[in-house]
């Protein structure tokens, strides 16, 4: 559930008006609710009541800062997979006791930082990370304590750029090696046991993956524990899908937390540890939205396109994984739907977000909105054809504040310069 929604037929975010904000932001332009985030946040915790997870959000879907402030608000920890995520966590004032660092090429540079702040666990993806984070956390005199990703070798389902729990993916360490890399890791100074990770893949729409793996590490840890490790947390990642609309999936909308967290009592609570879920998507995804104008209607040779001011730059997820986004009018005039093909101004055919998608009548100068839109939309956003970055502006009730602004092509100019040659 969101809270984008009609008042005297004009989109709202939560109740401020998108036509005003774009009049006064510009377009394009992204706009989250903040009601919306903090109600996943809710939905989330609650479906696990008493087991108390610790929720790190995993910052990579969507890291502004003034949305990992509100995930702290709300008592979020973060799961971060770079230095400078780590710092935007720092910086946001989520608790270093609750920061899960994640990724399968942390440098020695990052562990040093992470370890300098204190973090609550490494989720390590390989040996040889392994014994780079022994020798970096025995170099301060520190013990960095870790988890092992496991790598399940489950199929998630779902488009293949984003499952990450197949043998042949480059995740974590296979499930048939845990045993002696545990063992190797119990005789490895700087290091402490102190849990089991896995993260099968994004946008998974079934209960079926997560309980295959789930199943498989639940075994495990009690493997570990009778091997004489012990197993304080689990981590059981991200990857819960959340409902784009698409009209083909109208039957298999992903599961509700609600039924998830059924499945994860059944398995794990039996174990007794320390629960640990790197939620994404789900928190953010349907609480943003991308705003673009319409530059031109041009009439093709066999359809109708509606050239929009935003582009692959800004959202690239139907350009990198076909993905699926709702496109509403921001203003609807009503009118008997008609087929549009909806792209932007970059020289590449793949700067399309919609083909053959039915609005009512659509003129040139107005507003569309590509729905469920705040995750993995801003962060994945270049600067390619020289288009500047998009503003990200927050709304809370009938207020909104410009929580990203866009640079001036000045400021984009900047870092560049005229080639000052040196010798290396
Ligand atoms: C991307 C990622 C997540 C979040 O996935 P969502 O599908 O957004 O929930 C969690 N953990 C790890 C390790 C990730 O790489």
């Amino acid at each position: 559930m969101h809270h984008f929604a009609r008042r005297d037929g004009v989109l709202h975010a939560e109740a401020v008006d998108l036509e005003r904000l774009a009049a006064l932001v510009g377009t394009p332009f992204y706009c989250y609710s903040a009601a919306t985030l903090r109600r996943h946040v809710g939905v989330f915790r609650a479906a696990f009541g008493d087991l108390d997870p610790l929720v790190a959000y995993s910052v990579k879907a969507n890291s502004n800062l003034a949305v990992l402030s509100l995930m702290r608000e709300e008592g979020a920890g973060a799961d971060v997979v770079s230095g400078g995520e780590l710092r935007r966590a720092l910086e946001a004032g989520v608790p270093a006791g609750k920061i899960v660092f994640s990724g399968v090429g942390k440098t020695r540079e990052e562990m040093a930082a992470a370890l300098d702040a204190g973090i609550f666990q490494f989720n390590v993806e390989s040996e040889n990370e392994l014994s780079a984070l022994g020798e970096v956390a025995r170099a301060k005199g520190a013990i960095a304590p870790v988890a092992f990703r496991i790598n399940p070798d489950v199929s998630a389902g779902g488009h293949a750029k984003i499952s990450t729990g197949k043998a042949e993916d480059k995740f974590g360490v296979p499930w048939t090696r845990a045993r002696e890399i545990y063992a190797r890791a119990a005789e490895t100074d700087g290091v402490r046991i102190q849990g089991v990770d896995v993260h099968i893949g994004s946008q998974i729409a079934a209960l079926d993956p997560f309980e295959r793996a789930f199943n498989r590490v639940a075994e495990l840890v009690r493997t570990l524990r009778a091997d004489g490790h012990e197993i304080e947390t689990l981590d059981l990642g991200g990857g819960l899908g959340i409902p784009y609309g698409e009209p083909e999936n109208a039957a298999g909308d992903p599961p509700h937390p609600d039924d998830y967290a059924g499945l994860i009592r059944r398995i794990a609570a039996p174990l007794g540890v320390r629960l640990i879920f790197e939620p994404g998507r789900l928190i953010v995804g349907n609480a943003g939205v991308l705003v673009s104008r319409v530059l031109y209607v041009k009439e093709g040779e066999a359809k109708k396109f509606l050239i929009v001011d935003a582009a692959m730059n800004d959202l690239i997820r139907p350009a990198l994984y076909d993905a699926y986004h709702a496109v509403a009018p921001v203003r609807d005039c009503g009118g008997a739907p008609q087929p549009y093909d909806i792209v932007g101004p970059i020289c590449e055919t793949s700067d399309s977000f919609a083909r053959a998608r039915d609005l009512p009548p659509v003129n040139e100068g107005d507003l569309v909105a590509f729905m469920s839109a705040g995750a993995y939309g801003a962060v994945q956003a270049s600067q390619y054809n020289t288009r500047p970055l998009i503003p990200e502006v927050l709304a809370d009730k009938d207020r909104f504040a410009i929580i990203r602004r866009r640079p001036s092509i000045d400021e984009m100019l900047d870092c560049e310069r005229n080639p000052v040659w040196s010798k290396a």
